[in-house]
């Protein structure tokens, strides 16, 4: 004997029939089925919702009804042959006819008393096995039916109610020794009490009816027909990358579906798993699929450590606390004992070894019920206040990783935290059975998807780690980096694991955002269709999305931009910084960012801020990580300074060089800044803080080469007044080429102090030997004494520029 188990989605339309039939089909080849069916999709809902508005007094009641009694008839005219319509269309009218008296008498009342509410909810199966039934007998395919309400016999407990094994097993047995029938429909989910009234086996409660038919006969197998291939890895509609377990204990099973793995109903593992009975999880639009095996293998299971992750919403935290507790017997016996009197259900405990609490989670709809029942229990220690009244948070949900290879490996948590602690998710309790096959973390429910996300990339290699990346900026350096991120697209999957999605993006004029990735081949458009931009709602738009391994980057020039940072960072969102203007403000601003970054563990990274790509803080942050001490640097930084005097020998003017410089995009978008020396002193402030010296702008010493009448006015009066001056400039260059030297503007700083200036520079020196842009830092420290160390190469470009943002972008992704 097979028992196959059809839910809702296995029915409902014609492709679905033929698909349950033509399976039934093949394995009654060899050997006699049971069938258990559940109501189709949103029958129960919309059963219950009826006798909900009937009880409200809320006539809508009724059309709702007449919904369900068109879907069921028009099914049956599309599945069943005309002639043999009549007897299940007068079944299926009878059933609704039933369903209308009881919501008219619930009505009349004004309530609704669970007893009712579980008759109510189980016509959805009557009808689904009957329509069923017809099917195949009108098919050719002899099927008796039998009501579930005649095998399975529970307690009283409507809408949960507790199967009594002992009965229920012996009518089974006894049911389907005499049945001569090769083929049973049977409704799954309803059952009767001892006195013959209906009740219920709870949400979802057909998988454990066909589980409990399955075992009280011995069944080969126990096989559960839903809408996807098998338990997965995670809940597939919030983890796309979510892979088919092949094979999973019954203890894994348990917990993966305990623990909010909908596919399959809990309860439904005990009674297969007494027998040791397999279950199959398969999916009847593709039957071929392997689908997910439930038994304990004799051959070892694949080593996943992780088997499976999944969630709980709605859940609620109860913390009792009180110093009166500590060391005293009997509070948890009292406090479970009154949870228990009220059929309060507890999903999760955790107590402190302090015993100063106990925290217990328990379904949000049973909280205000709880907080009563807890405070009447402990209402003396309360007055004498040996406890507090009972703390009640909401909005709490469960995330929890199953598997039972976690106990052999140490380090599983460590990595289920850290992965959560980066992203900003806040963990407020945390539970681990001594099996160790399950660890549970509970956090505020808008974290859930994210969570479940994040903990799927971190434990199963196999799929790519999202990155979603929001960009303000698309100048020269932002095309260019929208451009590699669209270049490295493959080599990024394929190398690194990485899957690039580019979720909002902004320039001065308008912003857009696409969770789901904006298509880089068309960005321009995209963007240009966007809302208008306005950089507080843009950040407004990253927090508020809540999604995993965010990073901001921003390409742009701009103050107010730079402003949203700190709100970024105290939200664990990363940020990119290929802007100035936050690393160089006052020192107190610097050290908040820094001081954010450390404490929501999200990376603030500006290197392309001194040297465009070249790794010129990486490398510092590396001395002083590994202990070294910087007594000295010395550095020529402006690309554009290094052009204009390595292209200047009086033949062209100045102010034309300068004008060339902008042009190839080596400047800054207003080049007063590179001439002034503002920019440099910028940069020498950046490496001197990151150097572990507190210093402000102001205190860095620059003399300028530029006479002051040139900072008069716009940019164009700048170019004219420069072009003015050029007997200045050529004076200048010729006392150096009087001395053999070289113009070099060079920032220095040294016994914590910084400068910058235009220096003469003899071929000897190390600084000399510098072509077109380049930008040279030589570091002078405990290890590198005589001997600088030196990082050179281009340092302006938009090309460089952008890969030093790329690279940032890399390593605030896998921190
Ligand atoms: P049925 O009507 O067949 O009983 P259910 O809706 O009860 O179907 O269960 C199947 C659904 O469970 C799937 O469509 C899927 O969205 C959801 N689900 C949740 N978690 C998981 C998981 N870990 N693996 C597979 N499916 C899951
Ligand atoms: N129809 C019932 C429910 O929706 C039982 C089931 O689908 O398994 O809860
Ligand atoms: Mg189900």
């Amino acid at each position: 004997m097979i028992v196959l188990k059809f839910g809702g989605t296995s029915m409902g339309t014609k492709d679905a029939m033929n698909q349950v039939i033509k399976i039934a089909g093949q394995k009654m080849e060899h050997s006699d089925l049971i069938i258990v069916v559940s109501a189709m999709s949103g029958t129960t809902d919309n059963l219950l919702n009826s006798g909900k508005m009937a009880s409200d007094q809320n006539d809508g009641y009724r059309e709702l009804i007449r919904i369900s009694e068109e879907r069921h008839m028009s099914i049956i005219s599309e599945l069943i042959p005309t002639q043999h319509q009549n007897g299940i269309k007068a079944i299926t009218k009878n059933y609704f006819t039933e369903i209308r008296e009881l919501c008219n008498g619930i009505y009349l009342l004004g309530e609704i008393s669970p007893r009712v509410k579980d008759r109510l909810a189980g016509y959805g199966e009557l009808i689904s096995s009957n329509i069923i039934a017809t099917v195949f007998n009108a098919g050719g395919t002899p099927c008796a039916w039998k009501d579930a309400r005649e095998l399975v016999r529970t307690n009283s407990a409507f809408g949960n109610a507790a199967v009594d094994f002992s009965i229920t097993n012996e009518v089974i047995r006894e049911y389907f020794l005499t049945n001569p029938s090769r083929l049973t429909v049977v409704p799954g989910f309803i059952a009767t009490d001892a006195r013959n009234i209906s009740t219920t086996l709870g949400r979802g409660g057909s998988d454990y009816s066909a589980a409990i038919i399955a075992a009280a006969v011995d069944a080969e197998s126990l096989e559960i027909w839903t809408d996807v291939s098998g338990m997965m890895t995670a809940d597939p509609r919030w983890v796309p990358n979510a892979k088919i377990i092949p094979e999973i204990s019954y203890q894994e099973a348990m917990e993966l579906s305990h623990f909010g793995a909908k596919v399959i109903y809990p309860p439904t593992i005990q009674p297969v798993l007494n027998k040791n009975i397999p279950a199959w999880i398969k999916n009847t639009f593709h039957p071929d699929d392997h689908g997910t095996v439930i038994r304990n293998s004799q051959v070892a299971l694949d080593q996943s450590i992780v088997r499976g992750i999944s969630s709980i919403s709605d859940l609620a935290l109860l913390s009792l606390e009180g110093s009166g507790m500590v060391g005293i017997p009997g509070f948890s016996k009292r406090l479970f004992e009154a949870l228990a009197k009220e059929q309060i259900n507890v999903i999760l405990i955790t107590q402190s070894s302090s015993e100063h609490s106990i925290c217990v989670g328990i379904d949000v709809k049973m909280a205000d019920h709880a907080k009563n029942t807890i405070d009447i229990e402990f209402e003396y220690e309360i007055v004498t206040e040996k406890v507090n009244p009972l703390f009640v948070e909401r909005d709490l949900s469960i995330v929890a990783l199953v598997g039972d290879n976690m106990k052999n490996h140490t380090g599983i948590s460590g990595k289920l935290f850290s992965a959560l602690g980066r992203n900003g998710v806040n963990i407020r309790a945390i539970a681990q059975g001594s099996s160790e096959r399950n660890i549970s973390v509970v956090i505020g429910t808008s974290d859930v998807r994210k969570s479940v996300n994040i903990l799927h990339e971190e434990f199963f290699e196999t799929t790519f780690r999202q990155i979603n990346l929001f960009i303000s900026g698309v100048g020269n350096v932002g095309r260019k980096f929208i451009g590699q991120l669209l270049q490295q697209k493959t080599f990024m999957q394929e190398n690194l694991r990485l899957q690039v999605n580019v979720v909002g993006m902004a320039n001065s004029r308008t912003m857009r955002f696409k969770e789901d990735g904006i298509d880089l081949a068309v960005w321009e458009q995209s963007l240009k269709e966007g809302e208008p931009a306005n950089i507080k709602v843009f950040a407004d738009g990253i927090i508020s999305r809540n999604l995993r391994n965010s990073i901001f980057v921003d390409i742009t020039a701009n103050a107010a931009v730079a402003d949203i940072y700190p709100l970024l960072l105290e939200k664990s969102i990363a940020v990119v910084a290929c802007n100035k203007v936050a690393a160089s403000s006052a020192y107190v601003n610097y050290k908040k960012l820094k001081d954010l970054s450390a404490e929501y563990n999200a990376p603030f990274l500006f290197e392309t801020n001194v040297g465009a790509g070249l790794p010129v803080i990486a490398t510092l942050k590396d001395l002083i990580r590994s202990g070294d001490r910087v007594h000295r640097m010395q550095a020529v930084l402006s690309g554009t300074l290094n052009f204009v005097f390595n292209n200047y020998d009086g033949t062209v003017k100045f102010a034309d060089v300068v004008k060339q410089a902008q042009h190839e995009g080596y400047t800054e978008p207003d080049p007063r800044l590179d001439l002034s020396g503002t920019d440099v002193m910028r940069k020498i402030l950046i490496l001197a803080r990151e150097a572990g010296a507190p210093l402000e702008m102001e205190m860095i010493g620059c003399t300028p080469f530029l006479p002051e009448s040139c900072f008069n006015g716009s940019v164009d009066d700048f170019y004219l007044e420069m072009a003015h001056q050029e007997e200045h400039f050529k004076s200048l260059f010729k006392k150096a080429v009087s001395k053999n030297c070289k113009l070099k503007f060079v920032a220095t700083f040294e016994n914590g102090k910084a400068s910058v200036g235009l220096q003469h520079i003899a071929p000897a020196h190390d600084l000399y030997n510098l072509f077109g842009k380049d930008n040279v830092v030589l570091f002078y420290t405990d290890r590198y004494k005589d001997q600088p160390l030196v990082v050179k190469g281009a340092g302006a470009g938009a090309e460089v520029t952008a890969s030093g943002v790329f690279a940032d972008m890399l390593r605030a992704a896998s921190v």
